[in-house]
């Protein structure tokens, strides 16, 4: 097994075909036909995580030490409320429709096993702006984390996939993500490259580790031109940046 096992992170194991994976007691995923499996760490995880792997009916067991990840926490108080009217319906109903189609390209569980390598990073340049799982208290009261990495990079910049998989989403002039791109990389893991200003890929499209994708953007919600770079597993988020450079399970 390898991986980064810390908070946000993840281990990448290798068994037998279709094994199931339990992690604390709980079936989470099974393994690809080559029998490699991907498991990630909650944001805010124990110390300590149980994994068990059932394999013709064989149970094998195995404790981790999570270690602590560290989140930019920023805490604001007397913040002036700020009116927002309410949304037309129009409005409404393409908030919507868009969150549906984000949530079925995220619920995809294509059985492959691209994350199998690890990732290599989207930009061949760039600067953190916003680290993973960063989160604002406002007057006590704390806000949805910061679930993705936040890349900045010139606009027109090459984004490349960090691992082979299949396109599940591919769309400009999205509400809040303008161009937006989703890879489903096999077992769960799927990663999202957001406010691109170009999207070079097609839904369906089957794409390979470094295949351009797109180009980083300011598109939808974006104060400036950056890629924010998204990993759900399995509807959990997780730090995408962990699987640059991970090694492959032996
Ligand atoms: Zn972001």
């Amino acid at each position: 097994m390898s991986g980064r096992f810390q908070q946000s992170g993840f281990a990448l194991g290798r068994t037998s075909s279709g094994a199931q994976v339990l992690l604390d007691g709980r079936p989470v995923t099974r393994a690809s036909d080559a029998g490699f499996f991907y498991l990630g760490f909650d944001r805010d995880a124990g110390p300590r995580a149980n994994l068990q792997v059932v394999e013709r009916g064989a149970e094998t067991a195995r404790t981790l030490d999570i270690g602590r990840a560290e989140y930019d926490i920023q805490r604001i108080s007397g913040l002036r409320q700020v009116y927002k009217g309410k949304a037309s319906p129009e409005l409404e109903a393409r908030i919507a429709a868009e969150s549906q189609r984000k949530a079925a390209a995220f619920a995809s569980r294509l059985n492959r096993d691209d994350f199998r390598d690890g990732f290599s990073a989207p930009l061949h340049d760039f600067r953190v702006t916003a680290r993973f799982g960063g989160q604002r208290i406002v007057d006590g009261r704390p806000r949805p984390p910061h679930y993705g990495i936040d890349l900045a990079a010139p606009s027109g910049t090459p984004v490349y996939s960090p691992a082979g998989g299949i396109v599940v989403l591919a769309e400009t002039g999205m509400l809040y993500e303008g161009g937006l791109v989703m890879i489903d990389h096999g077992q769960g893991v799927v990663t999202a490259y957001l406010h691109l200003s170009s999207v070079d890929v097609m839904r369906g499209e089957t794409v390979s580790r470094g295949r351009r994708i797109g180009a980083v953007g300011a598109s939808g919600r974006a104060t400036g031109p950056h890629l924010c770079w998204r990993l759900k597993w399995r509807g959990r988020h997780m730090n995408p940046m962990l699987m640059v450079g991970a090694r492959t399970p032996v």
